[in-house]
């Protein structure tokens, strides 16, 4: 892997983590987004960054303003890929916009040119043919707070070419991420892939009246000593993202179970204000929820 200059589209909340991640590594990093107020509210974004890195990971002054003089912000794409050798997308998560992007890009980026997708949800398959280089694009998947959660999942498509998925791996190790090698395209990709079902499982033991959130999260926790149960990690994930995944799936199965449970997490928790953690509560009161407390599982 030769990577030098790396180009990042889009600059939102994942967008301009990677680019300040990828320059904080020693890269060129060319952030683009589509004008130049973006690109102000890119910068803004970033230098709150610097903070962060020095707070969380101990880094001084100088390297935090070294990273960041290691960017420079484009509102041209022509202009913002001419030396890339990857570009890292990371736009809205809406398949016409990025179908159009890729569209673009396919036609203005150089022939040596990587591209890798941040989406979350959706598949490299659905925009490989617009890129017009299937072989040359996969999915590079990067969780929020990058420095600090820093997995990379990437992942194939079936047209991908091996070489590039190896450099890809390569590259997400040097900047500074534990990457996780998928070699078939999977929706949810590895965490959300075990997770979503768990999280269901979980979900399903309560509406069905089986047992009580705090009794199947010491379940699991005694069970297997992971440190929170099901009903304590959906209080991080969020309430409205839970109840988001639930009505979805209640409209596309019909299944009467998740539909009981899409009106549970509405009116007993989101109505109430009861959003998870970032609200204080959910199915768990914080600080000092239940089963941080010494006694929780012992009886
Ligand atoms: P965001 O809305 O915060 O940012 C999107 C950025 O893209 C904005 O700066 C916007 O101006 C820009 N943009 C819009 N249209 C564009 C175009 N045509 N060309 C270039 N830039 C354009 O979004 P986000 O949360 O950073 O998500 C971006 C991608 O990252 C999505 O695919 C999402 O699934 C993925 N992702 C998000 C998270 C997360 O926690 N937010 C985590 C992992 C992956």
């Amino acid at each position: 892997m030769n990577y030098q200059n790396i180009t990042v589209a889009g600059s939102g909340v994942l967008g301009s983590q990677i680019a300040y991640q990828t320059a904080f590594k020693g890269f060129q990093v060319t952030v683009y987004d589509i004008n130049d107020e973006a690109l102000q509210h890119a910068q803004d974004r970033i230098a709150k960054l610097k903070p962060l890195y020095q707070q969380d990971l101990g880094v001084t002054q100088e390297e935090v303003d070294a990273a960041y003089a290691r960017l420079t912000f484009k509102s041209d794409l022509a202009q913002a890929v001419a030396n890339a050798d990857l570009v890292i997308e990371a736009i809205p998560e809406v398949v016409a916009i990025k179908t159009d992007f890729y569209t673009q890009l396919g036609k203005v980026a150089p022939a040596k040119t990587i591209f890798a997708t941040n989406s979350s949800t959706l598949l490299p398959s659905q925009f490989a043919a617009a890129t017009g280089r299937p072989a040359q694009f996969l999915a590079l998947h990067f969780a929020n707070t990058i420095w600090k959660n820093n997995t990379a999942e990437i992942m194939k498509h079936a047209g991908t070419d091996m070489k590039v998925f190896e450099e890809v791996v390569e590259f997400a190790r040097a900047i500074g991420m534990v990457p996780l090698p998928l070699y078939k395209e999977q929706p949810g990709y590895i965490l959300n892939s075990l997770l979503v079902p768990f999280l269901d499982a979980a979900e399903l033991l309560l509406i069905k009246e089986v047992a009580d959130p705090e009794t199947i999260d010491k379940t699991w926790m005694i069970g297997t000593g992971a440190p929170l149960g099901p009903f304590a990690i959906l209080d991080i994930v969020g309430i409205n993202t839970a109840h988001n995944i639930v009505e979805a799936k209640a409209a596309a199965t019909g299944d009467e179970n998740m539909k009981k449970l899409a009106t549970l997490l509405k009116t007993e928790y989101i109505d109430k204000g009861k959003l998870g953690r970032a609200t204080g509560e959910g199915f768990y009161t914080y600080p000092n929820p239940n089963f941080e407390k010494t006694d929780f599982l012992k009886g």
